[in-house]
């Protein structure tokens, strides 16, 4: 009989060595793209070196980015998947290992007592999103998420009138604030709609979707595409040092609003845009979505 524990745990673990460790080919992708386009001398030179790192990284199996994030797991649990109530403890036993094993910076400091616990735990995190879905698998993604970047995330409730205007506008206005120090060429996600908590939410899990998606509203693809050139055009570029690239991508996920507010969340993600998805079935059996194994 499969120990299904065990299996979620250590692929917890492996996720998490596997998400520090080597960029998604898509974010790979976009970051050599984005260097034949580049045609700034010292941008060029930056993204050379952000690529060999990245390189490095997966050869020796090392950390990225000295941050290793703040652990946020995305859960997508069929309701015919056993252990349900068990999965919170599984992933929060992974968080720990992996602290230990990859190894990973110990982040999670309690805002009461000011101290880090030491294992990337704490009231809260690792924190999970929950959603259930038919069937009997369990869809996991990771996403370690950078202080410096997360720093940068913004909240507006602009006035309806302004509209979709008005959110590009936030949107320029916070990468314009921001300029080098979230280490772009950046992925940002934005959430328009909802209440004030879903727009963060759901900006957050659009820097999730891979670089070379479009979305299935072609209205909203054409604005992710309208906000990416007008944010390249800003010439922040690669760690702010000027250039062409300064996003790398721009997702847009939507909710209804109320008729009196319109809320813009906006997730900055820096180039180091570390994420790994798996299924996870019932018998056991497990693939991993974004890496090779
Ligand atoms: S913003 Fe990203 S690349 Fe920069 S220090 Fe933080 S995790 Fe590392």
């Amino acid at each position: 009989m499969v120990n299904l524990e065990k299996i979620i745990e250590d692929t917890a673990v492996k996720m998490l060595q596997l998400a520090v460790t080597e960029l998604p080919p898509d974010v790979m992708n976009a970051l050599k793209k984005a260097r034949e386009r580049e045609t700034n001398e010292r941008a060029k030179k930056i993204l050379d070196t952000l690529i060999t790192n990245a390189e490095i990284a997966k050869e020796r199996r090392v950390p990225i980015c000295q941050d290793t994030g703040l652990i946020i797991w995305y859960v997508k649990v069929g309701e015919d998947f056993p252990i349900k109530s068990k999965l919170y403890e599984i992933l929060k036993n992974a968080t720990i290992r992996a602290t230990k094993e990859v190894p990973l910076r110990p982040n999670a400091v309690d805002p009461i007592t000011e101290k880090n616990t030491g294992n990337n735990t704490g009231p809260h995190v690792p924190y999970i999103n929950w959603e259930i879905v038919p069937g009997n698998e369990l869809h996991l993604t990771v996403l370690p998420k950078g202080g410096g970047s997360e720093y940068w995330c913004r909240l507006y409730m602009i006035k309806p009138i302004e509209g979709l205007n008005g959110a590009i506008k936030c949107v320029l206005q916070t990468l314009k604030e921001a300029m080098g120090k979230p280490c772009p060429p950046l992925v940002i996600g934005v959430g328009i709609g909802g209440g004030a908590d879903i727009a963060l939410k759901l900006a957050k899990k659009a820097i999730l979707r891979p670089l070379d998606d479009m979305h299935p509203n072609p209205k909203v693809a054409e604005l992710e595409q309208r906000v990416l050139n007008l944010a390249n055009k800003l010439g922040i570029g690669p760690m702010g040092l000027g250039g062409d690239t300064t996003c790398l991508g721009v997702k847009v996920e939507v909710a209804a609003r109320h008729v009196a507010t319109y809320p813009v969340g906006i997730v900055i993600q820096c180039w180091a845009a570390r994420r790994c998805s798996v299924i996870i079935n019932k018998d056991g059996s497990v693939r991993y979505l974004t890496h090779k194994v």
